[in-house]
Protein backbone atom coordinates (compact mmCIF):
# COMPACT_ATOMS: atom_id res chain seq x y z
CA UNK A 1 0.00 0.00 0.00
CA UNK A 2 1.44 3.63 -0.50
CA UNK A 3 2.33 5.38 2.97
CA UNK A 4 0.05 7.76 3.60
CA UNK A 5 2.88 10.30 3.41
CA UNK A 6 3.38 9.89 -0.44
CA UNK A 7 -0.20 10.45 -1.13
CA UNK A 8 0.20 13.59 0.73
CA UNK A 9 2.90 14.52 -0.85
CA UNK A 10 1.62 13.74 -4.06
CA UNK A 11 -1.23 15.81 -3.26
CA UNK A 12 0.97 18.87 -2.28
CA UNK A 13 2.84 18.66 -5.63
CA UNK A 14 -0.71 18.86 -7.32
CA UNK A 15 -1.58 21.62 -5.48
CA UNK A 16 1.68 23.60 -6.58
CA UNK A 17 1.24 22.53 -10.23
CA UNK A 18 3.87 19.18 -9.55
CA UNK A 19 2.25 16.33 -10.88
CA UNK A 20 4.03 12.83 -9.91
CA UNK A 21 3.13 10.13 -12.19
CA UNK A 22 3.34 7.38 -9.19
CA UNK A 23 4.29 7.34 -5.72
CA UNK A 24 7.90 5.88 -6.96
CA UNK A 25 8.52 8.87 -8.92
CA UNK A 26 8.25 11.31 -5.73
CA UNK A 27 10.44 8.97 -3.69
CA UNK A 28 12.97 9.14 -6.29
CA UNK A 29 13.32 12.48 -6.80
CA UNK A 30 14.90 13.30 -3.68
CA UNK A 31 17.70 11.52 -4.86
CA UNK A 32 18.44 13.58 -7.85
CA UNK A 33 22.15 14.50 -7.65
CA UNK A 34 22.40 15.91 -11.11
CA UNK A 35 19.88 17.97 -13.57
CA UNK A 36 20.19 18.47 -16.85
CA UNK A 37 18.14 20.85 -18.51
CA UNK A 38 17.22 21.49 -22.30
CA UNK A 39 17.87 24.69 -23.58
CA UNK A 40 15.43 26.02 -25.80
CA UNK A 41 11.52 25.57 -24.40
CA UNK A 42 13.05 24.86 -20.82
CA UNK A 43 15.55 27.68 -19.79
CA UNK A 44 14.23 29.33 -22.67
CA UNK A 45 10.57 30.70 -23.35
CA UNK A 46 11.41 28.64 -26.93
CA UNK A 47 9.30 31.43 -29.26
CA UNK A 48 12.21 31.89 -31.81
CA UNK A 49 12.09 35.38 -33.73
CA UNK A 50 14.38 36.29 -36.43
CA UNK A 51 16.48 39.35 -35.60
CA UNK A 52 18.97 39.63 -38.13
CA UNK A 53 19.03 38.71 -42.06
CA UNK A 54 22.93 38.83 -43.53
CA UNK A 55 22.89 38.39 -47.35
CA UNK A 56 25.93 37.88 -49.89
CA UNK A 57 25.94 38.32 -53.23
CA UNK A 58 23.74 40.92 -54.06
CA UNK A 59 20.58 39.03 -52.51
CA UNK A 60 18.00 41.17 -51.13
CA UNK A 61 17.10 40.22 -47.36
CA UNK A 62 13.36 39.81 -48.57
CA UNK A 63 14.69 37.45 -51.27
CA UNK A 64 16.69 35.63 -48.57
CA UNK A 65 13.47 35.18 -46.16
CA UNK A 66 11.56 34.08 -49.39
CA UNK A 67 13.99 31.63 -50.32
CA UNK A 68 14.82 29.85 -46.32
CA UNK A 69 11.06 29.90 -45.26
CA UNK A 70 10.04 27.92 -48.68
CA UNK A 71 12.60 25.45 -47.56
CA UNK A 72 11.32 25.54 -44.19
CA UNK A 73 7.61 25.05 -45.39
CA UNK A 74 9.17 21.43 -45.31
CA UNK A 75 10.22 21.53 -41.44
CA UNK A 76 7.84 21.23 -38.44
CA UNK A 77 10.82 22.78 -36.43
CA UNK A 78 10.30 25.98 -34.50
CA UNK A 79 12.91 27.96 -35.93
CA UNK A 80 11.02 26.90 -39.12
CA UNK A 81 8.04 28.46 -37.84
CA UNK A 82 10.01 31.93 -36.64
CA UNK A 83 11.30 32.17 -40.17
CA UNK A 84 7.67 32.04 -41.59
CA UNK A 85 6.17 34.14 -39.21
CA UNK A 86 8.86 37.06 -40.60
CA UNK A 87 7.54 36.14 -44.07
CA UNK A 88 4.23 36.80 -42.84
CA UNK A 89 5.63 40.34 -41.51
CA UNK A 90 7.12 41.66 -44.50
CA UNK A 91 4.63 40.14 -46.75
CA UNK A 92 7.25 38.08 -48.35
CA UNK A 93 4.90 34.44 -50.17
CA UNK A 94 6.69 31.64 -49.71
CA UNK A 95 6.15 29.01 -52.22
CA UNK A 96 6.23 24.87 -51.69
CA UNK A 97 9.48 23.02 -51.80
CA UNK A 98 9.60 19.93 -53.61
CA UNK A 99 12.30 16.73 -52.42
CA UNK A 100 12.11 18.17 -48.89
CA UNK A 101 14.50 16.42 -46.77
CA UNK A 102 14.72 17.16 -42.79
CA UNK A 103 17.94 16.45 -40.95
CA UNK A 104 17.48 16.23 -37.63
CA UNK A 105 19.09 18.49 -35.43
CA UNK A 106 20.24 19.75 -38.37
CA UNK A 107 18.42 21.33 -40.86
CA UNK A 108 16.42 21.04 -44.03
CA UNK A 109 17.28 20.31 -47.41
CA UNK A 110 14.91 20.82 -50.49
CA UNK A 111 15.02 21.83 -53.92
CA UNK A 112 13.08 25.35 -54.78
CA UNK A 113 12.34 26.96 -57.94
CA UNK A 114 14.30 24.56 -59.50
CA UNK A 115 17.71 25.35 -57.40
CA UNK A 116 18.93 22.85 -54.31
CA UNK A 117 18.46 24.88 -51.36
CA UNK A 118 19.73 23.92 -47.62
CA UNK A 119 19.01 25.70 -44.73
CA UNK A 120 20.68 24.79 -41.50
CA UNK A 121 23.78 24.98 -38.55
CA UNK A 122 27.35 25.56 -40.39
CA UNK A 123 28.13 22.22 -39.57
CA UNK A 124 25.88 21.28 -42.17
CA UNK A 125 26.08 23.68 -44.48
CA UNK A 126 29.82 22.97 -44.34
CA UNK A 127 28.73 19.33 -46.16
CA UNK A 128 27.93 21.31 -49.12
CA UNK A 129 29.18 24.86 -49.65
CA UNK A 130 32.56 26.82 -48.57
CA UNK A 131 32.02 29.41 -45.78
CA UNK A 132 33.68 32.70 -45.94
CA UNK A 133 35.59 33.90 -43.12
CA UNK A 134 34.25 37.41 -42.76
CA UNK A 135 30.75 36.06 -42.74
CA UNK A 136 31.82 33.30 -40.29
CA UNK A 137 32.91 36.28 -38.12
CA UNK A 138 29.44 37.78 -38.32
CA UNK A 139 27.83 34.11 -37.27
CA UNK A 140 30.40 34.09 -34.21
CA UNK A 141 29.19 38.01 -33.21
CA UNK A 142 25.40 37.01 -33.29
CA UNK A 143 25.55 33.86 -31.20
CA UNK A 144 27.93 35.92 -28.46
CA UNK A 145 24.28 37.44 -27.76
CA UNK A 146 22.60 34.19 -27.23
CA UNK A 147 21.49 33.96 -31.52
CA UNK A 148 20.99 30.71 -33.14
CA UNK A 149 22.79 31.35 -36.67
CA UNK A 150 20.88 29.52 -39.46
CA UNK A 151 23.26 29.50 -43.00
CA UNK A 152 21.25 29.52 -46.44
CA UNK A 153 23.07 27.65 -49.38
CA UNK A 154 21.44 27.69 -52.81
CA UNK A 155 23.56 25.31 -55.74
CA UNK A 156 26.33 24.81 -53.44
CA UNK A 157 27.14 28.39 -52.77
CA UNK A 158 26.57 30.52 -49.20
CA UNK A 159 23.90 33.24 -50.06
CA UNK A 160 22.92 34.29 -46.33
CA UNK A 161 22.59 33.89 -42.69
CA UNK A 162 19.75 34.30 -40.45
CA UNK A 163 19.62 34.28 -36.56
CA UNK A 164 17.01 33.41 -34.40
CA UNK A 165 16.43 34.84 -30.64
CA UNK A 166 14.83 33.46 -27.90
CA UNK A 167 13.90 35.05 -24.54
CA UNK A 168 15.52 33.53 -21.07
CA UNK A 169 12.31 32.40 -19.01
CA UNK A 170 12.59 35.65 -16.34
CA UNK A 171 12.61 32.62 -13.20
CA UNK A 172 15.39 30.49 -14.92
CA UNK A 173 18.55 32.44 -13.36
CA UNK A 174 17.11 31.73 -9.84
CA UNK A 175 15.51 28.01 -10.46
CA UNK A 176 19.18 27.35 -11.45
CA UNK A 177 21.14 29.11 -8.01
CA UNK A 178 18.29 27.46 -6.38
CA UNK A 179 19.16 23.53 -6.89
CA UNK A 180 23.20 24.81 -6.95
CA UNK A 181 21.79 25.36 -3.38
CA UNK A 182 20.58 22.19 -2.78
CA UNK A 183 23.92 20.58 -3.60
CA UNK A 184 22.86 19.68 -7.01
CA UNK A 185 25.18 19.87 -10.08
CA UNK A 186 23.31 21.72 -13.07
CA UNK A 187 24.20 21.12 -16.89
CA UNK A 188 22.47 22.02 -19.96
CA UNK A 189 22.13 19.87 -22.80
CA UNK A 190 21.14 21.02 -26.20
CA UNK A 191 21.43 20.70 -30.10
CA UNK A 192 22.41 24.15 -30.55
CA UNK A 193 26.14 25.91 -31.29
CA UNK A 194 28.77 25.91 -28.37
CA UNK A 195 28.83 29.83 -28.44
CA UNK A 196 25.22 30.10 -28.46
CA UNK A 197 24.65 27.82 -26.05
CA UNK A 198 27.62 29.47 -23.59
CA UNK A 199 26.07 32.68 -23.84
CA UNK A 200 23.34 31.62 -22.81
CA UNK A 201 24.54 29.35 -19.95
CA UNK A 202 26.52 32.38 -18.66
CA UNK A 203 23.31 34.51 -18.38
CA UNK A 204 21.97 32.09 -15.72
CA UNK A 205 24.68 30.74 -14.06
CA UNK A 206 25.49 27.08 -15.62
CA UNK A 207 28.94 26.29 -15.98
CA UNK A 208 28.69 22.89 -17.51
CA UNK A 209 27.50 22.78 -21.41
CA UNK A 210 26.40 20.37 -23.63
CA UNK A 211 26.28 22.14 -27.33
CA UNK A 212 26.09 20.65 -30.39
CA UNK A 213 24.54 17.28 -29.39
CA UNK A 214 22.24 15.69 -31.99
CA UNK A 215 18.53 14.33 -31.22
CA UNK A 216 20.13 10.67 -31.40
CA UNK A 217 22.87 11.36 -29.43
CA UNK A 218 20.74 12.76 -26.03
CA UNK A 219 20.42 9.26 -24.54
CA UNK A 220 23.98 8.60 -24.38
CA UNK A 221 25.02 11.99 -22.95
CA UNK A 222 22.65 11.02 -20.01
CA UNK A 223 23.87 7.36 -19.78
CA UNK A 224 27.04 9.01 -19.61
CA UNK A 225 26.13 10.60 -16.38
CA UNK A 226 24.69 7.64 -14.96
CA UNK A 227 27.71 5.15 -15.86
CA UNK A 228 29.52 8.01 -13.24
CA UNK A 229 26.48 6.91 -10.38
CA UNK A 230 25.25 10.62 -10.28
CA UNK A 231 21.67 10.06 -9.99
CA UNK A 232 20.62 12.22 -12.96
CA UNK A 233 17.38 13.94 -13.57
CA UNK A 234 16.75 15.37 -17.20
CA UNK A 235 14.33 18.11 -17.58
CA UNK A 236 12.65 18.74 -20.99
CA UNK A 237 9.66 19.97 -23.26
CA UNK A 238 10.13 18.63 -26.76
CA UNK A 239 10.04 15.77 -28.82
CA UNK A 240 13.40 15.49 -29.21
CA UNK A 241 13.57 15.22 -25.47
CA UNK A 242 11.36 12.44 -24.89
CA UNK A 243 14.06 9.22 -25.49
CA UNK A 244 16.64 11.18 -22.90
CA UNK A 245 13.16 11.70 -20.65
CA UNK A 246 13.02 8.41 -20.62
CA UNK A 247 17.23 7.16 -20.03
CA UNK A 248 17.22 9.70 -16.98
CA UNK A 249 16.79 8.50 -13.76
CA UNK A 250 13.74 10.68 -13.16
CA UNK A 251 12.59 12.61 -16.13
CA UNK A 252 10.48 15.69 -15.96
CA UNK A 253 8.96 17.23 -18.64
CA UNK A 254 8.15 21.27 -18.94
CA UNK A 255 4.00 21.78 -18.94
CA UNK A 256 4.18 23.46 -21.70
CA UNK A 257 5.50 20.88 -24.27
CA UNK A 258 4.58 18.34 -26.53
CA UNK A 259 2.21 15.40 -24.78
CA UNK A 260 5.39 13.05 -26.30
CA UNK A 261 7.51 14.72 -23.88
CA UNK A 262 4.96 14.64 -20.93
CA UNK A 263 4.61 10.56 -21.58
CA UNK A 264 8.11 9.80 -21.32
CA UNK A 265 8.21 11.95 -17.97
CA UNK A 266 7.82 10.70 -14.27
CA UNK A 267 6.94 14.28 -13.64
CA UNK A 268 5.26 17.37 -15.36
CA UNK A 269 5.76 20.86 -14.25
CA UNK A 270 2.70 22.72 -15.32
CA UNK A 271 2.69 26.09 -17.37
CA UNK A 272 6.72 26.13 -17.86
CA UNK A 273 7.79 26.77 -14.11
CA UNK A 274 11.55 25.54 -13.84
CA UNK A 275 11.82 26.67 -10.10
CA UNK A 276 9.35 23.36 -9.88
CA UNK A 277 12.68 21.10 -10.28
CA UNK A 278 13.97 22.50 -6.59
CA UNK A 279 10.22 22.60 -5.34
CA UNK A 280 9.84 19.28 -6.08
CA UNK A 281 13.07 18.00 -4.67
CA UNK A 282 12.16 19.62 -1.34
CA UNK A 283 8.84 18.42 -1.56
CA UNK A 284 10.21 14.62 -1.90
CA UNK A 285 12.97 14.81 0.85
CA UNK A 286 9.90 16.45 3.40
CA UNK A 287 7.58 12.91 2.05
CA UNK A 288 10.29 10.62 2.38
CA UNK A 289 10.96 12.27 5.77
CA UNK A 290 7.50 11.48 7.10
CA UNK A 291 7.91 7.75 5.84
CA UNK A 292 10.86 7.30 8.26
P1 LIG B 1 17.55 21.87 -29.52
O1 LIG B 1 18.50 21.02 -28.72
O2 LIG B 1 17.64 23.31 -29.15
O3 LIG B 1 16.14 21.33 -29.49
P2 LIG B 1 17.68 20.83 -32.23
O4 LIG B 1 18.35 19.53 -31.96
O5 LIG B 1 16.24 20.80 -32.54
O6 LIG B 1 18.03 21.84 -31.04
O7 LIG B 1 18.43 21.58 -33.44
C1 LIG B 1 19.83 21.85 -33.38
C2 LIG B 1 20.24 22.87 -34.40
O8 LIG B 1 20.03 22.37 -35.72
C3 LIG B 1 19.46 24.17 -34.35
O9 LIG B 1 20.01 25.07 -33.41
C4 LIG B 1 19.60 24.67 -35.78
O10 LIG B 1 20.84 25.32 -35.95
C5 LIG B 1 19.62 23.40 -36.60
N1 LIG B 1 18.27 23.09 -37.12
C6 LIG B 1 17.45 22.11 -36.70
N2 LIG B 1 16.31 22.09 -37.42
C7 LIG B 1 16.40 23.12 -38.30
C8 LIG B 1 15.54 23.66 -39.32
N3 LIG B 1 14.34 23.15 -39.61
N4 LIG B 1 15.99 24.72 -40.02
C9 LIG B 1 17.20 25.25 -39.76
N5 LIG B 1 18.04 24.81 -38.83
C10 LIG B 1 17.66 23.75 -38.11
MG1 LIG C 1 14.43 20.49 -29.43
Amino acid sequence: ATPLAVTVGMGRGAENGILFKSSEAIQRVGAIKHVVLDKTGTITRGEQVVTDTITVAGLSGERLIEMAGSVERGSQHPIATAILAEADRLGVDTTMPDDVQSSSGQGVTAVWKGQRVRVGNQRFIEQEASIDPTLQTRAAELQRQAKTVMWIACEGEVVGLIAVADTIKPESAEAIARLHGQGIVVSMLTGDNQHTAAAVASQVGIDDVMAEVLPGEKTERIRELQSRGEFTAMVGDGINDAPALAQADVGIAIGTGTDVAIEAADVTLLGGELRGVSRAVKLSALTMRNIK
